[in-house]
């Protein structure tokens, strides 16, 4: 294979519920969720029977037709969205992108003036994707490096700076894309203020507001999209324009889609855009069974609940060892922590890594988030003893990392008597 990851030494056989277990038959508790995606964990009996009933029927049949589990998902999806507006599908958060970019082109486009307005503000530390246009629409030099020129029109902004936002824009601006909580960029969420004002920038300039929910909708916050959970103590009418989706969509099978507010439905008119795959009634089986169970199991909830004890342990464990763990965030299952600069003195690579690494050899999976932050994004459906034994595993490294790890506080042999593995 091309060597453009560097994978972890570890190979991975078969999963169920929050736990994968590895072909030496060593078992991980999984929060890294496949990056953000196994929103239902591994396995997940209901999950697998959608699949496996729909794969009888029908897996893939172009768009040139209709299909009922895609008419479904489309209509269960607007109806999340207020029940309002159109979707169109793909099959990743990239291509969600690039499908919300060329809607904001075609917005900004005026038949008898090419090109109009067509600038795409977005935010530094940002990540939209790998294709072309969405490292282009990325504020991240790092993964522009070896593919310029880059692909014109786009500007970057810092994040959560209002002001910088408004200095920005100008008389080609069409459109203004954001991330409610920066994934990529080491889990920093919008502040509520900010949103309200981006949207009031949007309407005073007739631009489009398109969020970027790959990594942070689809319930992972508590609430579907992430916006709405940062404002949902602050009253307000806030609407994107646009949302992209995928990553927790589909639960592990790939799919992902842009939901466009009814006002601007209709811009991308036949011909405009398409996909091959994207929709197939496959993976919109597999989407539609992830709603489903997200709904009947009331993982919005338990996302919310189970993140705010996390945060509470973790918290404890950052004052405990503040050495090792400087500071926890995020909302709901999106969270982050970051390890402090005296942690790993001694050691290669950067914190991030080696504390992802220390934590795999005692059974967890995590994903770095840029040099400095580790981040958690298990199953919605996580439970409170998977919790604890997450916090206590995470809690067992720092007491092995800190300086004072001859305190009597942790062990991680009286740990793992407690925890039993
Ligand atoms: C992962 C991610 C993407 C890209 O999704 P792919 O499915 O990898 O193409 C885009 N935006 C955000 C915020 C992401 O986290």
């Amino acid at each position: 294979m091309v060597p453009s990851y560097a994978r972890y030494d570890i190979t991975l056989s078969h999963g169920k519920g929050t736990y994968v277990w590895d072909t030496a038959g060593k078992r991980y508790l999984d929060a890294a969720g496949g990056i953000a995606v196994n929103s239902l964990g591994h396995a997940h009996p209901r999950l697998t029977d959608a699949i496996h009933e729909q794969s009888q029927k029908l897996m893939h049949i172009s768009n040139l037709y209709y299909s009922e589990p895609q008419g479904q998902l489309a209509a269960k999806l607007t109806e999340l969205f207020g029940g309002r507006g159109k979707v169109f599908f793909s099959n990743s958060g990239a291509e969600a992108n690039e499908g919300m970019l060329k809607l904001a082109r075609k917005f900004g486009s005026s038949s008898d003036v090419e090109p109009g307005r067509y600038e795409i503000i977005t935010t530094l530390n940002s990540f939209h994707g790998r294709t072309l246009a969405t490292i282009a629409a990325t504020g991240q030099d790092k993964i522009k490096k070896g593919f310029h020129p880059m692909m014109d029109g786009f500007t970057h902004v810092a994040y959560n700076d209002l002001e910088a936002m408004e200095a920005a824009i100008g008389p080609k601006t069409c459109a203004i894309m954001l991330e409610g909580i920066q994934g990529e960029g080491g889990i920093v969420a919008a502040f509520p203020e900010y949103l309200l004002g981006v949207r009031a920038l949007c309407d005073k300039h007739n631009l489009l507001l398109l969020m970027d929910g790959v990594q942070c909708g689809h319930f992972r916050t508590g609430c579907f999209q992430s916006y709405q959970r940062i404002l949902e103590e602050t009253p307000n009418e806030f609407q994107p324009d646009a949302v992209s989706m995928a990553k927790s969509l589909g639960g592990g099978f790939p799919i992902g889609a842009f939901w466009v507010s009814s006002t601007h439905e209709d811009i991308l008119g036949e011909g405009y855009h398409g996909t091959t795959y994207g929709g197939n009634p496959l993976a919109c089986a597999a989407a539609l069974q992830v709603l489903e169970v997200v709904e009947d199991e009331k993982l919005d909830e338990n996302a919310r609940e189970i993140g705010s004890f996390l945060t509470a342990c973790l918290t404890e464990t950052a004052d405990l060892f503040p050495d090792v763990l400087k500071s926890v965030r995020g909302y709901g299952l999106m969270m982050g922590f970051e390890i402090s600069p005296e942690a790993y003195r001694d050691r290669d690579g950067t914190l991030s890594s080696n504390f992802v690494k220390d934590l795999h050899k005692h059974g967890v999976l995590s994903v770095p988030s840029g040099d400095k932050i580790v981040r958690l994004l298990p199953p919605l459906n996580i439970t409170k003893d998977e919790a604890t034994e997450l916090h206590r595993t995470i809690e067992g490294v720092c007491a092995e990392v800190s300086d004072s790890s001859g305190d009597p506080g942790v062990d991680m042999a009286t740990l793992k008597d407690q925890i039993g593995y």
